[in-house]
């Protein structure tokens, strides 16, 4: 498909996993993709391999770096119409281990960095009268994830920026979406499995056997998965659609109580606030 011919493109943290295959996709699609990574090496052999435009370098966390970088950009490609915001994961851990440098670092790597492009690219995208605003998260923006305070508060903010944004730009064909991804198999996606694993004192086979059977379609998601909701947000055909949270998790996030016959058991019976993870087809659906 070319969906997105005649566009440029701007994927950030994109040497490897869920940037990566959305850059790979936009490129599919038709457009003019520049990438930003950390490791010039890595990034240039990224846009070898994908057919990329070009890339700049930039650490996300540091500012001057990050602005640099954007100006380069806009240099090279003149506008960028599509943004999808990529970021590194920072460091999991209890509350009290995180050290207030730890939380200004996480804020600069994935809340400024936002915010930083986000001002850079918007003034043409509204003088051209189209854009999109596409900023990956987390599905802990949705439902927080226990051990990853500075992701779930970071990219929270994140989220808000993407909502409040959607009703200003609207009116000038600018779009915003969150992609809120879960158990999408890459890199950071196996650290974290051993290192929840490792918590819990699960072998872990037995606790990706576990996590697999918590998500409603009985597989773990693939960074491809993302990129072709990402595809397709940036693409004309979802111009009715902004200012929205998308879990990419293989319905691990259940973001409407699910009223079935297990439910009202476990209410009745006294239980807590039941998480029901099953596969299970809810067969009493009353209101
Ligand atoms: P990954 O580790 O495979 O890729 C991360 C990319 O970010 C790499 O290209 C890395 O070089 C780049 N990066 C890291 N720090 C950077 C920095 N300071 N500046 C520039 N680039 C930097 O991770 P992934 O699984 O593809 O996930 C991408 C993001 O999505 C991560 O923040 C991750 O925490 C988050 N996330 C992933 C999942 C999942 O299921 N994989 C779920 C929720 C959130």
């Amino acid at each position: 498909m070319s969906r997105l011919k005649g566009r440029t493109a701007l994927v950030t943290a994109a040497t490897r996993g869920i940037g990566y295959a959305v850059a790979e996709r936009f490129v599919q699609e038709g457009a003019r993709v520049y990438l930003l990574g950390r490791d010039r090496q890595r990034t240039a052999a990224a846009v070898a391999a994908i057919g990329a435009a070009g890339y700049v370098v930039a650490d996300l966390s540091d500012r001057e770096q990050l602005q640099r970088a954007t100006e380069d950009v806009l240099h090279y490609a003149g506008h960028v119409d599509i943004l999808f915001h990529n970021t590194g994961g920072p460091r999991p851990g209890r509350f009290l281990t995180l050290s207030l440098e730890d939380w200004e670092q996480a804020l600069r790597h994935i809340f400024d960095s936002a915010l930083i492009l986000t001002r850079a690219l918007l003034p043409a995208m509204i003088e051209r009268r189209w854009g999109r605003l596409l900023y990956s998260t987390s599905s802990g923006v949705i439902e927080p994830l226990p051990l990853l305070h500075l992701s779930n508060v970071t990219r929270s903010a994140v989220a808000a920026l993407a909502l409040s944004l959607a009703p200003e730009v609207g009116p000038y064909g600018i779009t915003t979406h969150v992609l809120a991804p879960a158990h999408i198999i890459t890199e950071r996606q196996q650290q974290m499995q051993h290192y929840r694993a490792e918590q819990e004192g699960l072998p872990i086979d037995e606790y990706r056997r576990r996590e697999q059977g918590a998500l409603a379609v009985a597989r773990f998601g693939t960074p491809a998965d993302v990129a072709a909701l990402a595809a397709f947000l940036a693409s004309d055909e979802a111009g009715y659609l902004t200012g929205i949270i998308h879990p990419v998790d293989g319905g691990f996030t259940r973001m409407v109580p699910v009223y079935s016959e297990v439910y009202t058991r476990e209410i009745v019976g006294g239980d807590r606030w039941p998480k029901v993870r099953s596969n299970a087809i809810s067969t009493d659906c009353t209101e």
